[in-house]
């Protein structure tokens, strides 16, 4: 072989496969795909990418007045913000600052897979965490910390499985690792979730050196395609992303319409009640199906999707066929060791409604 060769483990990496997002066949399905907002971005984002300012020029490397807002709107100290290309932008900084070759990462077994992703490429070995019932086990996250481990990664609610820790078990797990290990937050389906029963951690990470919390606006803002995500983080967790990031890692676009979007607090409402009575309506018409065909059992979750939970993998895949061939895509969710299950993100009520006669049609053996 000639050429350059990357450096150790890289080729070893998966790349990473996104949801499907279209079917042969079927013009405009709905892409359940991907946990994006089925209301969109708020109207006032929208207004804002219309007037993008001078593309020759620069944008703020800083990104203070995103960081201000951000900071206002969520009561925080905008010091503490760093903003990414995307909360995976964060996330991948984090494992770049704080891993190593030798050095053990700790995630869930049904972790979002950018957490593995981020930290092979830095040459340390994630470690996979048995869960219980789908839910981070603190025990056996504590029971898996040597002195190797750099990082947790764990998000609250998580990705895939919908699951969420409240603030005892966050307060127990962080109280249980030594102060050199970071605990990562990713409260990416944060707005999601009743803001009363959230434990959004940012005072935990005011109070300490070792816990970050990332937030996006790929999922309630309704931004994922601009790519805006920001951490908040202790100062010299801050410091070191800093000196890591690409110096123009925002660019101008996505802070204007990620500004206007934090002055539209009620479209993050409408999003969270739209979610939570969609999410309620699938589980419970998904709860009373019956049919001779299949059996599909339902899982409801803290975020924007529910689980579909199948027999085997088999009837789940054939499930999958079914759905995008009447123009539901849903996230297969094999490659997150979830063969038997699929993930249905929360739709417009068109959407919803397509899904549920598609499952209906599969119980009863009608359809494809
Ligand atoms: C969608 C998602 C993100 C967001 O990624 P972005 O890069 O901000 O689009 C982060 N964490 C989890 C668990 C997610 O599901």
């Amino acid at each position: 072989m000639s050429g350059p060769i990357p450096k150790n483990g890289v080729l070893d990496m998966p790349a990473y496969v996104g949801g499907r997002e279209a079917v042969e066949g079927v013009e405009n399905p709905f892409k359940l795909s991907a946990n994006e907002n089925p209301l969109g971005a708020s109207p006032k984002a929208i207004t804002a990418l219309k007037n993008p300012g001078d593309p020759s020029i620069y944008p703020d490397g800083g990104a203070v007045a995103l960081r201000q807002k951000l900071a206002a709107v969520n009561g925080l100290d905008a010091a503490r913000i760093v903003c990414g290309n995307g909360s995976d932008d964060i996330l991948t900084l984090l494992a770049q600052a704080y891993l190593g070759p030798g050095d053990e990462m700790l995630h869930t077994a049904h972790a979002f897979l950018i957490y593995k992703l981020a930290s092979r490429a830095t040459g340390a070995t994630p470690i996979e965490v048995a869960e219980q019932d789908l839910t981070a086990n603190v025990d056996a996250l504590l029971a898996a910390v040597t002195d190797k481990t750099k990082i947790i990664f764990l998000a609250n609610p998580n990705n895939p499985t919908g699951t969420m820790l409240g603030r005892d078990d966050i307060e127990r797990l962080h109280a249980g690792v030594p102060d050199n290990v970071l605990l990562v937050l990713d409260g990416a389906y944060a707005e999601y979730v009743d803001p009363t029963l959230y434990p959004a951690a940012f005072d935990m990470v005011e109070a300490h050196d070792n816990v970050v919390t990332t937030r996006t606006f790929s999922k309630a803002y309704g931004l994922a395609a601009l790519r805006l995500g920001w951490g908040y983080c202790p100062p010299a967790v801050g410091d070191a992303l800093n000196r890591l990031r690409g110096p123009f890692n925002i660019n101008a676009a996505a802070m204007q319409a990620g500004l206007a979007a934090l002055d539209d607090q009620a479209h993050i409402e409408k999003s969270r009640a739209h979610n939570t009575q969609w999410r309620d309506w699938l589980v419970q018409q998904i709860g009373g199906l019956s049919g001779d065909a299949m059996s599909i059992g339902v899982r409801s979750t803290q975020a924007n999707f529910i689980l579909l939970e199948f027999a085997d993998a088999a009837h789940a895949q054939k499930a999958e066929a079914a759905m995008c061939a009447a123009g539901v895509i849903p996230r297969a969710l094999t490659a997150y060791g979830l063969p038997t299950r699929l993930r249905l993100s929360i739709g417009t009520e068109a959407g919803n409604r397509a899904a549920m006669a598609a499952l209906e049609n599969l119980v009863k053996g009608d359809g494809a």
